[in-house]
């Protein structure tokens, strides 16, 4: 039976890069969508076509009852869960200073940000096999700290903090818990809004001087996932080029 991989929010963007990816190292995907179902049914028919095996499962990380349902039709489709790649996030095009930043835009961020990757953890707190890795995603704009991003940071910061605890909380199981900490990475989260002047600002932030693509994280995922990650616990890997 192939090890299995629930990768949330995996219709587009940096999570569809790491389901095909995780298809490849020869996992069976969950790839699980919001609202873009057709999106996630054209990443499945790929890693198809490539000979991997995967399937899309609707669930909004948000809601605690989607996530549980998530977990327990995986299993009673794959038989098994191995891998938790908490993908899944959001960032508003526009994001006001802290002052002007208003209720339903703070809210939202912790609901989808960091609540959701708290209802996967849980979940996957019970359910992962022994060997199992939970890969979360931060943001290395913890570390550069600009403006605008306030509330966003706070969500990213806190899954860091909430990564290192569950590492220690799974001694004897055998199971590994990391977090992932892109740069500024070729997707609709980070293009959408932005002047062609300041997405080139950004870009040239990093020593290597160009975006992260969706295939560079994907690769640090791999890794953390895969037999060479098995000695990192309780860490974030910042894949940045780097910007900090
Ligand atoms: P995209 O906006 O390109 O894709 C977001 C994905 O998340 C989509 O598949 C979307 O599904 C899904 N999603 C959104 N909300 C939910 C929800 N409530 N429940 C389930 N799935 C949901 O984002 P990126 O690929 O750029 O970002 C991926 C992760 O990387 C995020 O956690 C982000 O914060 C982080 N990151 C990204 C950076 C960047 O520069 N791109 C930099 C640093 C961190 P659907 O298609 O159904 O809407």
């Amino acid at each position: 039976m192939k090890q299995v991989a629930i990768v949330t929010g995996a219709s587009r963007g940096i999570g569809a890069s790491i389901a095909q990816r995780l298809a490849r190292d020869g996992f069976a995907v969950v790839v699980n969508y919001a609202g873009n179902a057709a999106e996630a049914g054209k990443v499945v028919d790929a890693i198809a076509a490539d000979g991997g095996t995967a399937i899309a499962i609707q669930a909004d990380v948000a809601k605690a009852a989607d996530v549980r349902a998530l977990f327990d039709q995986t299993i009673g489709q794959l038989g098994r869960v191995d891998v938790l790649v908490n993908n899944a996030g959001i960032m508003p095009p526009q994001l006001p200073h802290l002052g002007a930043t208003d209720d339903d835009t703070f809210d939202r961020l912790v609901a989808v940000n960091l609540k959701g990757s708290f209802n996967t953890m849980r979940e996957a707190a019970a359910k992962l096999q022994s060997g199992g890795r939970i890969i979360n995603f931060s943001s290395s704009l913890v570390g550069t700290l600009l403006p605008g991003y306030s509330a966003y940071v706070a969500t990213k910061a806190g899954v860091e903090a909430m990564t290192s605890v569950l590492a220690k909380e799974l001694r004897g199981k055998n199971i590994t818990v990391n977090s992932v900490a892109p740069g500024p990475t070729a997707t609709a989260l980070f293009l959408d809004g932005k002047t062609p002047e300041l997405i080139e600002r950004l870009a040239k932030m990093a020593p290597l001087e160009r975006l992260g693509q969706p295939e560079d994280i994907a690769g640090a995922v791999s890794f953390l996932a895969g037999p060479d990650g098995s000695w990192i616990n309780g860490q974030t890997l910042r894949a940045n080029g780097g910007m900090v």
